[in-house]
């Protein structure tokens, strides 16, 4: 039987909305996280901390091995607050407490030209522009000025790990080497 390849419009059209939304229809919560992103990042700055501190138990448990039920936390809370994708690579202090792969483009480094004149998104009317919310967020943070540091691409290695274990592995290698730098 001879068949024909279309990839035209098709009769069923699922829905009018990115990936991003299907999984997630309301958005409430994260419009709420960039509307208090000073506290969230003071909340961060703190979890950092004590993260960092706990470095010698992760070394002790391993790393890799406490990868697992880290990240679910990390997921679960992330997920909640955020509407957290688990890109691996945590830019929300750089982004107003908004997660940019929220937006239908994934965009990392600013809005699109197509953002609407009321401030949401052009590919779902109904959704505020994450970057907007960014930009909005980042005026009330310490660090908001990080939101003018151009972001490298996404790393697709890196998703769905725990950004929290790599950037506190990061910080206590980067304390490691001031040290070994001041010792006489
Ligand atoms: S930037 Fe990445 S890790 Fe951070 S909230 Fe968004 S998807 Fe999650």
């Amino acid at each position: 039987m001879a068949t024909t390849a279309t990839h035209g419009k098709s009769a069923y059209k699922p829905a009018d909305v990115s990936p991003q939304r299907r999984v997630r229809s309301r958005y409430t919560v994260r419009l709420w996280a960039a509307r208090h992103a000073r506290f969230l990042e003071r909340v961060y700055t703190l979890l950092a901390d004590v993260f960092l501190k706990l470095h010698p138990l992760w070394q002790a448990v391993g790393y890799r091995r406490a990868e697992r039920p880290v990240k679910a936390v990390e997921k679960v809370v992330k997920g909640f607050l955020f509407d957290c994708r688990m890109c691996g690579q945590c830019i929300l202090s750089s982004t107003g407490m908004s997660c940019p792969m929220n937006c239908p483009k994934q965009l990392r480094n600013g809005p699109c030209g197509g953002v609407r004149a009321d401030g949401n998104c052009e590919v779902e009317p109904d959704m505020p522009c994450v970057w907007v919310q960014a930009w909005q967020g980042s005026r009330q943070m310490a660090g908001g000025e990080a939101i003018n540091v151009v972001q490298k691409p996404v790393d697709q290695s890196l998703r769905e790990t725990s950004a929290w274990l790599r950037v506190t592995a990061q910080a206590a290698a980067e304390r490691e080497a001031a040290r070994a730098d001041q010792a006489p």
